[in-house]
C-alpha cells in the first residue's frame, strides 16, 4: 500500500479545537455575571468595529436565555465572512486562564493526532488570549510544552498578532516574545479583516520578523482582490500567501506568483463557508494550478467549517482531476516551513 503522510500549513488553533472543548467552556463560564464584560467592550471598540451587530455576543451576555448546546449551535452557524469572524472571535472569550489555554492546546493536538496528522503549522492568535488576561509568559510556556511532547503531530507555531489590534501592537508583541525566546514561533502571519486593516500597514512587523529568522506568510487575496495582494507582495515579500485565491482575477499576478514559486495556502471549504465563492465550481483552483503556482490544501478552521483534510483533497481533485492524492500530500510538505531533515523523515517513515 502506498504511504501518504498527512500534514498542513494553514490551521488556526481555536479553529481546530474539538466542539466538545467549546461546549465544556460554555458550560463552565455561562453562569458568571461578569462573563463577557471586559471582552465585549474591547470587541465592540476594536475587534468587531461598527459592521458587527454582535447577536451571538448578546446571547452569551444573557445567561439563562439559551442552553450551552443552543449557544454552541449558534456559534457554528454563519453564512458570511463577517458572521464567521464574529463567531470565531467570540470563542476567544471562552479561553480565560492558562489552564483553559493548556487544555485548548492538548485537546486540539489530540484531535489532530486522531486524524493521523504527521505535522501541522498551527496559527495562534496570541493577542486574543492576552486580552483575556492570560500572561504572555504562561502562553509561551504552554506552547513550548505542547510542542516538546514527543507525540505526533509535530507542531510548528505561527504567530498571528491579529490585524485589528494595529501594527504597533503587533510589533510590540513580537518584541516581547523575542525577549523570551526566538524559538517558540517559526513563522508569522496576520489573519482577519483585510479590508479595514490592510496587510501593507504591517511592513515593519514583518521586517522585524524576517530579521529574527521567522518565516512570513500573510492572509491576502481572500476578502480583497489582486490590488491588495500586489501591495502586500511588494511591501512584504511573503514566503507564502494565506488563501491568495483571488490572484486568479489577474493573469499578471498569477504569472508573478508562478515565476517566484510563492506557494498559496488554499482552503476551499473555508472560502465556500465564508462566501468568498458562491459555489465549488467558482473556485479558480484549475487556473492557479495551471499557471504553475505551488498550491497547498488546508482546512483553515476545520471545526467551524465542518471539514477535514481528506475532504479538502477530494474537493481539489473534483476541480483538478489531474492532481493525485500523492501530489497533494507532497505539495503540503514541500511548501511547509519544516526543517529539511524533519520534512524528509516524515515523508519517508510511515
Ligand atoms: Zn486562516
Amino acid at each position: 500500500m502506498t504511504f501518504f503522510p498527512k500534514g498542513e500549513v494553514h490551521l488556526h488553533l481555536r479553529g481546530a479545537a474539538p466542539k466538545e472543548y467549546f461546549l465544556a467552556q460554555i458550560t463552565k463560564y455561562l453562569g458568571r455575571k461578569d462573563l463577557f464584560q471586559p471582552f465585549s467592550s474591547t470587541l465592540q471598540n476594536r475587534l468587531f468595529s461598527s459592521r458587527f451587530a454582535g447577536p451571538i455576543l448578546k446571547e452569551l451576555l444573557s445567561p439563562g436565555i439559551a442552553s450551552p448546546e443552543e449557544i454552541l449551535n449558534q456559534l457554528f452557524s454563519y453564512s458570511s465572512f463577517d458572521q464567521f469572524l464574529e463567531s470565531y472571535i467570540t470563542t476567544a472569550s471562552l479561553v480565560r486562564s492558562a489552564e483553559d489555554f493548556s487544555r485548548l492546546l492538548s485537546q486540539t493536538k489530540a484531535s489532530l493526532r486522531q486524524q493521523g496528522y504527521r505535522f501541522c503549522e498551527v496559527t495562534v492568535s496570541l493577542s486574543e488570549y492576552l486580552m483575556m488576561g492570560i500572561p504572555l509568559l504562561s502562553l509561551l510556556e504552554q506552547l513550548v510544552l505542547s510542542r516538546s511532547s514527543s507525540k505526533e503531530p509535530y507542531l510548528l507555531f505561527t504567530l498571528d498578532p491579529v490585524r485589528n489590534f494595529g501594527a504597533l501592537a503587533a510589533e510590540n508583541l513580537l518584541q516581547d516574545i523575542l525577549q523570551y525566546s526566538s524559538e517558540v514561533f517559526s513563522a508569522v502571519t496576520i489573519g482577519g479583516d483585510e479590508t479595514n486593516f490592510p496587510g501593507e500597514d504591517f511592513a515593519h512587523f514583518f521586517s522585524l520578523a524576517r530579521e529574527s529568522g521567522l518565516k512570513i506568510s500573510i492572509h491576502s487575496g481572500e476578502t480583497c482582490g489582486p490590488a491588495e495582494m500586489w501591495r502586500v507582495i511588494e511591501r512584504i515579500s511573503p514566503d507564502r500567501i494565506g488563501h491568495g485565491v483571488r490572484a486568479a482575477e489577474d493573469p499578471k499576478l498569477l504569472e508573478y506568483l508562478a515565476e517566484r514559486q510563492i506557494p498559496l495556502e488554499v482552503c476551499i471549504s473555508s472560502n465556500l463557508r465564508t462566501g468568498v465563492f458562491p459555489a465549488l465550481h467558482a473556485v479558480p483552483l484549475q487556473q492557479i494550478v495551471g499557471a504553475g503556482i505551488p498550491v497547498t490544501l488546508n482546512t483553515d478552521d476545520p471545526t467551524f467549517f465542518a471539514t477535514t483534510l481528506e475532504n479538502e483533497f477530494e474537493l481539489a481533485q473534483s476541480l483538478c482531476p489531474e492532481l493525485t492524492q500523492e501530489d497533494l500530500c507532497k505539495l503540503n510538505f514541500e511548501a511547509s516551513f519544516l526543517p529539511n531533515d524533519l520534512r524528509e523523515r516524515l515523508l519517508r517513515t510511515p
